[in-house]
């Protein structure tokens, strides 16, 4: 109970122990300490000029009132687009295609949509935080499925897969290329996945925001490109990794009409709709997405290899990654048995925050486990890796 705040209150049992996420407190951290944040995933990379010159077009041209609910026409047209020219999946933009507030709303409006008291949803473990938070506001429960250790990267356990399926799961989350470990699940691992779901009547939602980012051998394929999948799965995407925009929120759902009808059902009462601007402009961005998206590419794999050679230096263990912005390390090396004690003394150590990867667990999983974020400027990990290597002195 609070009385402190006028009048006699308590949270509701669904936000109840949420607190703040582990994003904010490790910026916060950051910015209390002057430490170099590689704890956020925020990049520090430019986005197209061209887009950025189109969403101050739109704003100053008037384009400031609410879009439709399911997104302007444009962005939609776009997306089916971007995804037949891509993967080879026709939509119709009309009802198959819904735009939303980030991949955050879609993913909460997909959980809300599809989840009721009691159901069960699976993830991968290490798994995004918001997938955790979701399912406890549709009153659902998250099962996470360890990835197992594979040499210097991570795979899928098929065993633990179907070992977590029970008569109450509904909802299979994939998260393909990975946060918080950078991994691409390769061809046979999606057909594992996809043959559960389809075993067991489950609905694959999605969540590929790192679509574009792969710098590893096994390209990205959505599981809806699968035999028997494009009919259970809703695919989710955003802007925000692709063009470096992760302010603007915005994302979108693709999937058959009556699941992305009853996506929309819910998305219209948390935000109606956003961004009007913004979608326009990133219509046009994304039909020349593949050229914009190579530079990204080549940048970031070298700002991942630059951050993974510091992270051995500094006398960590790093893991392989093939996608995305992060990079796993062991903290072991440098003494450590839990990365929560690792990354509280990381600021005062040596003036750097990381995420202890535990923040993404949902199961038991190792405690050792660290997360360095490598979508910064060229100058920002430069300085990150001087101060880790004072870990080896
Ligand atoms: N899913 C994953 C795996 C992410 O890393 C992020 C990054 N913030 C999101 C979803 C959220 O995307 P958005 O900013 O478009 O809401
Ligand atoms: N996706 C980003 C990360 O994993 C940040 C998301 C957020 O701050 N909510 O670090």
């Amino acid at each position: 109970m609070d009385t402190m705040s006028g009048g006699t209150w308590r949270p509701a049992e669904r936000v109840r122990g949420m607190g703040t996420s582990i994003f904010t407190e490790m910026t916060e951290l950051a910015r209390e300490t002057g430490a170099v944040n590689l704890g956020q995933g925020v990049p520090e990379l430019a986005s197209p000029p061209q887009l950025l010159r189109d969403v101050a077009d739109a704003v100053l041209g008037g384009h400031n009132q609410y879009p439709p609910a399911i997104g302007l026409p444009a962005l939609r047209e776009a997306v089916a687009a971007h995804q037949l020219r891509r993967y080879g999946l026709g939509l119709d933009p009309a009802c198959e295609v819904l735009v939303t507030t980030g991949a955050t709303e879609a993913l909460a409006a997909c959980v809300l949509a599809l989840c009721d008291p009691g159901d069960e949803i699976i993830a991968f473990d290490p798994c995004y935080d918001a997938y955790a938070a979701d399912a406890r506001l549709a009153g659902a429960r998250l099962v996470g499925v360890p990835l197992a250790a594979d040499g210097d990267g991570f795979a899928l356990d098929a065993g633990a897969l179907r070992a977590a399926v029970t008569p109450r799961t509904r909802v299979l989350i994939l998260n393909t290329p990975h946060n918080p470990t950078g991994k691409v699940f390769t061809p046979a691992e999606l057909e594992a996945v996809a043959a559960v779901c389809r075993e067991h009547d489950l609905t694959a939602v999605t969540d590929e925001v790192y679509e574009h980012l792969v710098y590893g051998d096994v390209p990205h394929r959505p599981i809806a490109a699968l035999p028997g999948m494009r009919e259970r799965t809703l695919s989710v995407s955003s802007a925000g990794k692709t063009f470096n925009t992760t302010g603007w929120k915005v994302g979108w759902v693709t999937g058959p009409a009556p699941l992305v009808a009853a996506v929309n059902a819910a998305k219209q009462f948390l935000t109606y709709a956003s961004g009007t601007p913004y979608q326009g402009a990133l219509a046009r961005a994304l039909d020349s997405v593949e050229e914009w998206a190579a530079g990204l590419r080549s940048q970031l794999r070298g700002h991942r290899d630059l951050l993974t050679t510091g992270l051995e230096a500094a006398g960590l263990r790093p893991f392989r990654s093939d996608a995305g912005y992060f990079v796993q390390a062991d903290v072991r090396p440098a003494g450590y048995e839990d990365g929560v004690a690792f990354c509280r003394d990381l600021p005062g150590r040596v003036g750097v925050v990381a995420i202890p990867t535990s923040a993404f667990q949902v199961a038991e999983g190792p405690r050792w486990l660290v997360r360095f974020s490598f979508c910064k400027r060229e100058a920002t990990l430069d300085e990150a890796v001087t101060r880790l290597k004072r870990l080896a002195a």
